[in-house]
């Protein structure tokens, strides 16, 4: 049997995961610690990124501050 393609339907499926879980960041926001404003960034942006839990390593868009930012999900701003 040929290896291979399970071998690259595993990889096809391990990607899908990390792009829906970008497209699910995407719906979420931001809170810059530094300018304390919220943001949403487009989901290619947020592949690949560096995060503990709920924390986030982006560039703010506001002030343009490198750091840790909190996802928050729509409901739980107001
Ligand atoms: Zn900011």
């Amino acid at each position: 049997m040929p290896y291979g393609i399970y071998l690259a339907a595993v990889l096809l499926v391990a990607y899908a995961l990390i792009i829906w879980q970008a497209v699910l960041l995407s719906r979420c926001r931001f809170w810059c610690k530094s300018c304390g404003r919220l943001f949403a960034l487009p989901w290619r942006r947020l592949l690949f990124r560096q995060h503990v839990q709920d924390e986030w390593w982006l560039v703010c868009p506001h002030c343009g501050t490198k750091g840790w930012c909190r996802a928050k999900r729509r409901k739980e701003e107001s």
